[in-house]
């Protein structure tokens, strides 16, 4: 059995002999996006399981072992992972837990010191807490983030944008139930094969598998209708997580609506882009900003396949990329607003409503100051400059009931549909907004 061996300030190392004999417990946020990091990182040589226990338990975990002021995903990321050490499905002592540090300014880098400390309530603290970062905070001698991982994992992430923009296209309006569904199975089980047998890791190859994924939606038959269009944003583990969001895309199929989720990869190049921007504003290494500078523009290259296949596919609607992203939040936000999901909040909002998404469910969880002010904080201003905009905003806490949160929903729903019919009765110049006022004039 492998040695605890701890650092000189106390800190348990996960070590090369635990690679060996451990399993790594990854906390879920989307299910598809992870279950092919996760076969990239068996690839690595890792024993590795994403977890997907839910429910009521993950929250009373996550409440006993972390402070009750902590911000809602931090309760539930580690009420997540606690929960599975004690569920006895695993012997907490060949387990070791994975948690991304952002290296921001933002809880999200602390939540590890959470976690431990959660652990140590909790009579665990032999479990060692691996660390996913990349501004070099924590490193371990068994765990190792190597540039060809690295590289795996941006198309990982392009992969399962593409197959939830997709599905999220199709579901609501599949002739048979459960068919988006089978798509999306259809669609991982060829990846992760290919991922098994290191293939689909080149551009090359990534292209083909593009047009695999959107030949297997195209061929779900849909129905002609048009459904109201709902985008959902907000704080990066509530705006995905099922767990952290009460199934909100789930609810907004039920209530007849089709979920717009912007993808995973504008937050990744956000993040990027961040790192460029700070030498500009704060000072620092000019090598520093030329490296972030390239690597934006590499994972571009990808996002620009992506977008190209969605819209030679003649059937998807397509998203914009980063640089059109970042363009919405002139006038709104200075690059500097970047704690939490800083100005990407606002942007993902400004680009929903300019691209025919005017609904929009701005998911904020409890304890979360940037994301309330970037997002709840900019509702009123977008209101102003976009009269015709539909945007809730909805907390999640562990305290706030579900029904209460659906009802707001409801609420805008039934404002979305008011403005479609009033849009339809109009019959829009194409050069007017639906408000009726001229485009250019805003
Ligand atoms: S952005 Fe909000 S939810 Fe995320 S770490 Fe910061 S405070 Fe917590």
């Amino acid at each position: 059995m492998a040695e605890l061996k701890y650092d000189k300030t106390g800190r348990l190392l996960f070590t090369k002999e635990m690679k060996k004999e451990y399993t790594l417990l990854i906390p879920q946020m989307l299910p598809d996006h992870f279950a092919m990091l996760v076969s990239i990182f068996r690839g690595e040589g890792y024993q590795v399981e994403m977890l997907d226990n839910t429910g009521r338990p993950v929250i009373d975990a996550g409440q006993k072992y972390v402070h009750n002021d902590a911000c809602y995903p931090a309760i539930l990321v580690i009420g997540q992972l606690i929960n599975a050490i004690q569920s006895g499905k695993y012997d907490p002592h060949k387990v070791a837990l994975v948690i991304t540090q952002t290296g921001g300014g933002c809880r999200a880098s602390n939540y590890i010191h959470l976690l431990r400390k959660a652990l140590e309530k909790a009579g665990l603290s032999f479990v060692p807490v691996i660390s996913v970062n990349l501004s070099g905070l924590e490193s371990n001698p068994g765990f190792k983030l190597s540039l060809n991982l690295l590289r795996k994992a941006v198309f990982a992430i392009i992969y399962g944008d593409l197959i939830m923009n997709a599905a999220h296209q199709v579901r609501p309006y599949e002739v048979t139930p459960g068919a988006a569904d089978a798509a999306v199975s259809a669609c991982m089980d060829f990846l992760l094969k290919d991922m098994d047998a290191g293939k689909g890791m080149t551009f090359k190859s990534m292209r083909a598998n593009f047009d695999r994924i959107i030949e297997a939606f195209k061929a779900v038959p849909v129905t002609g209708e048009q459904k109201v269009l709902v985008g959902v944003v907000g704080e990066i583990y509530v705006k995905y997580a099922p767990l952290g969001n009460n199934n909100l895309c789930d609810f907004l199929l039920a209530e007849g609506a089709e979920p717009v989720v912007p993808g995973l990869i504008d937050f990744i190049l956000f993040k990027i882009n961040n790192r460029e921007v700070d030498v500009g504003i704060y000072g620092g290494k000019w090598v520093k900003e030329v490296f972030c500078r390239w690597l934006q523009k590499y994972v571009m290259k990808y996002q620009h396949a992506m977008i190209d296949a969605l819209k030679n596919s003649g059937r998807f609607r397509a998203p914009g990329d980063f640089h059109d992203l970042h363009s919405y939040i002139s006038g709104y936000l200075g690059d500097g607003n970047k704690m939490g999901e800083g100005w990407l909040l606002t942007a993902e909002m400004l680009e929903l409503i300019n691209t025919g998404v005017p609904n929009i469910v701005c998911t904020q969880p409890f304890g979360c100051l940037p994301n309330h002010i970037v997002g709840k904080g900019m509702i009123r201003k977008i209101k102003d400059d976009y009269p015709w905009s539909n945007v809730v905003a909805i907390d999640y806490d562990p305290g706030a009931t579900r029904i209460n949160q659906e009802n707001r929903i409801k609420l805008m729903l039934a404002n979305a549909r008011a403005l479609a019919k009033e849009q339809r009765a109009r019959t829009l110049d194409p050069e007017e907004g639906p408000s009726g006022e001229p485009v250019s004039a805003r």
